[in-house]
């Protein structure tokens, strides 16, 4: 299959692009064709330059209302949103899930319907439970774009966005590079949508490194090479994404504890030398220092972790832009 009929192909499994340059939905990375990742990625670029201008907003979403619909804790993510929206004039809420009404009963659907009648324009939904924004996106009105910021571990697309946004700021081949994901791979939707992301973007070595206990069963299926030793994993990598252990989705113990997990799979500074010449440390946050990474590393030239922070910010601006509904025809 030549790449276009591949695109057109993914395009009809994926009923959450109306167009090439237009979603409906942003709820997974899986079908995405390539040509419209790259578009993202471009069009996050010529966003980040609007946070360093004295005057940090465009008006292309003045008007509209964006509702951020947290049902799970998050730092980065909710406020990365906010200040991307803000950052396009959008009229912006976080509703506190914690506080709202669903805890008083309410039901989900009453909840949207609630949201609906204020005419809302879009929903960033982040909730425990895998599917959960793709259920939303299914019992939302025709006008109403869903935004998936994290659901179980099934999916996290705006972070691999942004991951392979800040990738492409040092390596700008695809397909000439090596990336190593280190971790809690089973419970981790960072993986899992960056593996797809990565796949896409025609990635040749893509490596996953855990305890046994942390490598799904057929993950190769993904097109992954596992590996039980971080040394031999890492070994000339160009990229290495941490994870963190997901500690609220364990049901039991995973590991025999964490000293011994830190020196097995922790990022040391030892470790540096192991990755090619210029090769770049990342995680999606929290970073658990002393845990997965430590200190020296987090902190250190390698790392680009804070930069992943304010790409989220350009990378979500892209794809609140190219999620917002069209106004109907007059
Ligand atoms: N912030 C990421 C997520 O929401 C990673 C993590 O929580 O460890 O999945």
């Amino acid at each position: 299959m030549n790449d276009e009929n591949k695109d057109l192909n993914n395009e009809n499994k994926n009923n959450n692009i109306v167009s090439q340059k237009h979603l409906r939905h942003f709820l997974d990375i899986e079908y995405l064709p390539k040509s419209l990742i790259l578009d993202i990625l471009d069009l996050a670029e010529s966003f980040a330059g609007v946070s360093g201008q004295p005057v940090k907003k465009v008006p292309l979403l003045r008007g509209k209302t964006i509702v951020n619909l947290f049902f799970e804790a998050s730092t980065r993510t909710r406020t990365t949103f906010e200040l991307a929206a803000k950052r396009l004039s959008a009229d912006f809420l976080n509703i506190n899930v914690d506080f709202s009404a669903t805890k008083k009963g309410e039901s989900l659907l009453d909840t949207l319907r609630n949201l609906e009648a204020m005419h809302c324009d879009m929903f960033i939904v982040r909730h425990p439970l895998s599917g959960a924004a793709e259920f939303i996106s299914k019992n939302v009105s025709q006008n109403i774009s869903v935004i998936n910021a994290g659901d179980g571990r099934h999916a996290h697309p705006t972070q691999a966005m942004l991951d392979v946004f800040t990738i492409r700021k040092y390596f700008k081949d695809f397909k000439k590079i090596k990336v190593a994901i280190v971790g809690d791979i089973l419970h981790s939707r960072v993986a899992r949508s960056l593996i797809h992301a990565l796949r896409i973007l025609e990635v040749p070595d893509i490596r996953v490194i855990g305890p046994k206990t942390l490598l799904p069963n057929g993950i190769e299926h993904m097109g992954v090479t596992s590996y039980v030793d971080m040394d031999a994993g890492i070994k000339d990598c160009n990229v290495v994404i941490m994870l963190r252990l997901q500690n609220e989705r364990m049901n039991s113990s995973f590991i025999p504890d964490e000293h011994e997990y830190y020196n097995l799979y922790g990022f040391t500074p030892d470790r540096l030398q192991l990755l090619s010449k210029n090769g770049i440390v990342m995680h999606p946050g929290p970073v658990n220092r002393g845990i997965e990474i430590s200190s020296e590393v987090a902190d250190g030239d390698r790392s680009v972790i804070l930069q992943q922070v304010s790409n989220g910010i350009a990378v979500r601006m892209a794809i609140l832009s190219l999620s917002m509904q069209p106004q109907p025809d007059n």
